[in-house]
């Protein structure tokens, strides 16, 4: 991407700053090409918005991430700085993001089961939906992207990356009786309930059970489509579990996992011999072993996928398919 000629970033952010008005505007015209149609503020931290790409439709397979950024001469909403920003405050800070789903098309979807017509779909879209939220400074870390982005609002620009990534799919569930647990923590929900919407629509019949943990209901900001969800499909069960609420009993998922996949619970065994899991979120929650020598050595706290290797199950691997299907946040 070329910047205009007076666009001099030799300069120190503080001098430079200065003619934010001129040059701001200039560098975003050479660097966005989306626009956020809508920006659903859940609370002060947690956000549900639309970004719809200049150059017409966009398809995802659900599950897939993609990458979004905003310039380092915008604006925050906190006080904070990069300590390096004199080198980069004209170049653009680009994180992932998974690509989340409206789940329903109609807008009486809370009373009214239109059936599957109704499930949103993942192509020829104008524009995807994005659940995120805010992350604050702390100590020496300074977030990038988020402080810029909660100062963002509908009709605002921002570069979204043309190509989504990943292999967190449902690619590898071709049975439609599959019985598939979808397990997250926050935001992990969004690239679940796109795979899982995708796959009711397609006509999925074995059991699914998704479990969602945050610290609060109103982090929670699925739940009330979810519900619906449940009440037009006999085959999926939907637990959501808010971990700093005082009447409500804090539960982990490892919790979850250990004592409440049964027929008569969930509804549902954890048997390796035909499901499939896909845990997506904190690193901590889903606790990858480290594989650089003989044996995994997995983290000192217990995380899924411990459990779910001493139970049979195995890790989806590049060319080393498995029935434990993982996506890291950080
Ligand atoms: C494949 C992939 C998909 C992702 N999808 C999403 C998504 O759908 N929604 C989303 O909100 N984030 C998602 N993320 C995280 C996202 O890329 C950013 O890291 C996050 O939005 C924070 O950006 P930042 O620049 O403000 O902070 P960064 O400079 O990126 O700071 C990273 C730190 O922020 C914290 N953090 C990062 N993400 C989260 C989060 N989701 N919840 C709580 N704390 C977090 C962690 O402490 C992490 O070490 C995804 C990351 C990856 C790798």
């Amino acid at each position: 991407m070329a910047l205009p000629d007076h666009i001099d970033t030799s300069l120190r952010f503080a001098d430079a700053r200065s003619s934010l008005t001129e040059w701001g505007p200039q560098l975003a015209d050479e660097y966005y090409n989306a626009t956020i149609s809508y920006f659903d503020r859940l609370t002060d931290e947690v956000w549900i918005f639309g970004v719809k790409p200049d150059d017409g439709p966009v398809s995802f397979v659900p599950g897939t991430y993609a990458s979004l950024g905003l310039g380092y001469w915008e604006p925050r909403c906190d006080d904070a700085l990069e300590a390096d920003i004199d080198d980069k405050w004209a170049k653009l800070v680009r994180r992932s993001y998974s690509v989340s789903t409206p789940m329903f098309t109609s807008d009486d979807w809370a009373t009214v089961d239109h059936g599957i017509d109704d499930l949103a779909r993942c192509d020829d879209l104008d524009d995807i939906e994005i659940y995120a939220v805010l992350v604050r400074p702390e100590d020496d870390f300074v977030p990038g992207l988020t402080p810029r982005l909660a100062c963002k609002d509908v009709g605002d620009r921002l570069f979204m990356g043309r190509k989504m990534a990943g292999r967190y799919t449902a690619a590898d569930i071709t049975d439609p009786t599959t019985p598939l647990v979808f397990l997250s923590t926050g935001t992990g929900e969004a690239p679940n309930i796109a795979m899982t919407i995708e796959l009711l629509r397609k006509g999925h019949t074995g059991p699914i059970v998704s479990v969602v943990t945050a610290r609060h209901w109103s982090d929670l900001v699925y739940v009330d489509k979810n519900r619906a969800l449940e009440r037009r499909f006999a085959n999926y069960t939907y637990l959501p579990i808010p971990t700093r609420e005082p009447d409500v009993e804090k539960r982990y998922i490892q919790d979850v996992v250990r004592t409440d996949f049964t027929p008569d619970k969930l509804g549902l065994e954890l048997d390796p011999a035909n499901v499939h899991v896909f845990v997506c979120g904190n690193p901590d929650m889903i606790g990858l072993p480290d594989e650089s020598g003989e044996t995994p050595v997995y983290p000192e706290k217990t995380g899924i996928v411990e459990m779910l290797v001493e139970r049979g199950f195995k890790l989806d691997k590049r060319r080393d398919p498995g029935n434990i299907h993982f996506e890291e946040f950080w």
